[in-house]
């Protein structure tokens, strides 16, 4: 047996877990990472929550070395490790056949996306052996570079942010071995296609196509070097420290290839890639019909007439789809001009459609090369990363359903811990199990997703028109429902005393989620959950001659007559979310907390404000509380009693008659008060963290 290594008590790192933080209150709770993190021990247990810091540095605790010992010891043996986390849910899935998720949150910079690819590093290399699984190990993890290039952008918070959601399912055989698996992405950031805040750029594969493209490659794709000659590039933050771009080209073509896309279908993405940027440059202008209404045109014919001939649309056809708009009707059709203001809201959005339609593709593609089509029974572990909960400066839909998406999380997170510690207690009999209060914020779900009377059920209710006046209808509607929900607060709300708050915004409502308030403004709700694109736009693009871009616009087909209303951003997310909770709720969760110490992507820099409103999203507080509401700690009898037989004089050094007992005999002679220990079937459970320190206390006076 190895010795139990757990130096709870040295002050100079901090305890482990936090589970057995003496006093247990915010204060301490920073303190403790805090001194952490100045050690560089990034990683502190809650039980077997992993939070994780993220250290802006390189450290040397990963690579096979580290591997090899996770994979030999059991969970508490070693120092707090993302592995240890892998090793446990990999061999639970192993060996005792159950399907593990593993759950990654967290801000922005976090280290989310860092995590989980340590935890597929780490499960790639301990799960089998042989040409034909090894093949199977480069296609996942050959799927990362490829949706990072196409789905991360640099932002003010992280240099490779993900502007997507992913669920990762991978699936293993009998043995563990892995033979495949389903990528689910959710809701990727297309505005950021148009435009971008300065410092920011936008999706990694525009300056990576740029930079690394060889002459011939940017004359097929008749594009330009420059990245300063396209509009839908930030023309003053072209390049990243530290990112090389020409090269993360390459490597993005070869993990395509990888993957299986031929290299016909890696030129039709790049075509389509570069249509994008080229669509950006495509400048209207002013125009005005026989009568006087305002019209428009295109400026520069060239850059058309380039877009027809890179996907084979004819430039008058195009024109027309972006200067007018057919409206039907049982009877006829009326062709309208739009102005120029409205061309150019056509342009933006057919580019960001385009966008993010490759982008959806990509994932359909990657999957149909990863999926598994053996019938067999199969043993799944899926990886979730996902973009944590959100206050900005301003919140708007984009906010709302992220922050949607986190409250169910959170409902997940405590119901599953909650069923998982009462479980534990059946399984090691005669555990008598103490109900736990908690804050249940199902009454924060229903608000926003009951399938009548919700915030989401008023939003889809909202027809499209010009302007604001649609969505301050939502914003009225919301009110005269919700006036009185405890969860809900406007300006109407506030008004009940003909009092005037004057932090709430005349078109913003407020949610009091889980973590906090957060006030969205509901200026362009109704737009962005429509997400409605011009018909004349997807019947131009499905005329393409290129296969891929046509295909991506099935609904332009002229014989798909369907009046139908395509479903709405929201309802697509509130389901996406539902299947993902069924899925979450078959499996063992396993957590994985992340949290960024400062604002500058900075090594070494800790910053406690920042960490401590991170620790109330995560809901740091009420994990350690709910985990110690009944017992603080357990172990299992044979640790326990290797770690502990020197305090007793009938355990040391020899004792003969079996863990069980021995441990008994220890907790008897220490004269631990009753109601403080259980003993389970395999396992010992002590109810407070001083119990246990007073073990460890002895144990430091031998
Ligand atoms: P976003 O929500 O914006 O996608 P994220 O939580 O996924 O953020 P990451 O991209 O994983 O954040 O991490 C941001 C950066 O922090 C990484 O690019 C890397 O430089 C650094 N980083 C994160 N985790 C680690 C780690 N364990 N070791 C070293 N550096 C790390
Ligand atoms: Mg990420």
């Amino acid at each position: 047996v190895a010795p139990l290594d757990m130096p709870l008590l040295e002050d100079s790192v901090g305890v482990e877990d936090l589970v057995l933080l003496e006093p247990l209150v915010q204060e301490s709770l920073l303190k403790n990472l805090q001194i952490r993190y100045e050690k560089k021990e990034i990683y502190t247990y809650i039980g077997n929550v992993v939070i994780s810091l993220n250290p802006y540095q390189q450290l040397p605790i990963y690579g096979p070395e580290f591997i090899a010992k996770y994979r030999d010891y059991t969970f508490y043996e070693l120092k707090p490790h993302i592995y240890a986390l892998a090793n446990v849910a990999y061999q639970s899935l192993k060996d005792r056949d159950r399907d593990q998720c593993i759950l990654i949150t967290g801000e922005s910079g976090a280290g989310k996306t860092e995590a989980s690819k340590l935890v597929m590093s780490y499960v790639a290399a301990v799960c089998g052996k042989g040409e034909q699984v090894n093949s199977v190990k480069e296609q996942l993890l050959q799927s990362n570079p490829v949706l990072e290039a196409f789905g991360n952008a640099k932002t003010i918070r992280n240099n490779n942010s993900s502007r997507f959601g992913k669920y990762m399912d991978i699936e293993f055989d009998f043995k563990g071995s892995p033979l495949g698996g389903v990528i689910t992405n959710y809701l990727l950031e297309k505005s950021r296609v148009v435009k971008q805040l300065k410092g920011e750029r936008n999706f990694h594969i525009f300056y990576q196509l740029l930079a690394g493209a060889d002459a011939q490659l940017l004359k097929a794709l008749k594009l330009e070097q420059e990245t300063s000659l396209y509009a839908y590039l930030n023309r003053e933050m072209s390049r990243v420290d530290g990112m090389d771009d020409a090269s993360n080209f390459r490597a993005v073509q070869s993990a395509m290839t990888v993957i299986g896309f031929s290299d016909e279908e890696i030129r039709q993405v790049l075509e389509v890639t570069a249509l994008v940027l080229k669509l950006g440059n495509v400048e209207l202008s002013d125009e005005f019909q026989a009568n006087g209404i305002p019209a428009s045109g295109i400026r520069d014919r060239q850059g058309v007439q380039e877009i027809g001939e890179l996907v084979g649309l004819s430039s008058e056809e195009l024109e027309k789809a972006l200067c007018s708009r057919t409206v039907e009707t049982a009877k006829e059709k009326v062709v309208t001009a739009l102005n120029i203001t409205q061309a150019q809201y056509a342009r933006d959005a057919l580019a960001k459609n385009i966008y993010s339609r490759l982008f959806n593709w990509i994932v359909y593609r990657i999957n149909e090369s990863i999926k598994v089509s053996t019938g067999e029974k199969k043993k799944v572990m899926g990886v979730l990363d996902i973009y944590g909960f959100e206050i900005l400066q301003d919140n708007s839909f984009e906010q709302f359903v992220i922050n949607y998406c986190n409250e169910k999380l959170q409902q997940v997170f405590i119901e599953m811990t909650l069923k998982e510690e009462q479980e534990e207690y059946k399984r090691e009999k005669s555990i008598p199990w103490t109900k736990v209060d908690y804050f249940d914020n199902s009454i924060i779900c229903n608000l926003i997703e009951h399938n009548q009377r919700s915030i989401l059920v008023m939003l889809d209710e909202g027809v499209p028109a010009p302007g604001v006046v649609s969505d301050s209808t939502f914003l009225a509607k919301l009110n005269q429902l919700f006036s009185k929900h405890g969860h809900y607060e406007s300006k109407v709300t506030q008004n009940a005393q003909r009092q005037y708050d004057h932090t709430m915004g005349l078109s913003c409502f407020r949610i009091c989620h889980y973590a906090g308030k957060v006030m969205y403004n509901v200026t362009g709700f109704i737009d962005k959950n429509n997400d409605l694109l011009y018909r004349d736009l997807s019947q131009a693009m499905w005329k393409a001659q290129q296969p891929l871009l046509q295909s991506l616009f099935p609904e332009g087909d002229p014989k798909q007559v369907s009046l139908k209303r395509p479903p709405t951003a929201g309802s697509q997310f509130k389901n996406s979310v539902a299947i993902l909770m069924k899925n979450l709720y078959s499996k063992n969760p396993n957590y994985i907390r992340c949290i960024k110490p400062n604002e500058h992507q900075q090594r070494g820099q800790f910053s406690s404000e920042l960490v401590s409103s991170q620790a109330l999203y995560l809901g740091l507080l009420e994990n350690v509380r709910v985990r110690r509401a009944g017992y603080a700690y357990r172990q299992g009898y044979g640790p326990f009693l290797e770690r502990y037989r020197m305090l007793s004089r009938s355990t040391w050094p020899h004792w003969k008659e079996g863990d069980r007992k021995g441990v008994e005999k220890i907790i008897e002679e220490l004269s631990v008060a009753s109601e403080e220990a259980a003993f389970g079937k395999t396992k010992i459970f002590i109810r407070s963290p001083k119990t246990l320190f007073y073990l460890e206390e002895q144990r430091r006076l031998r």
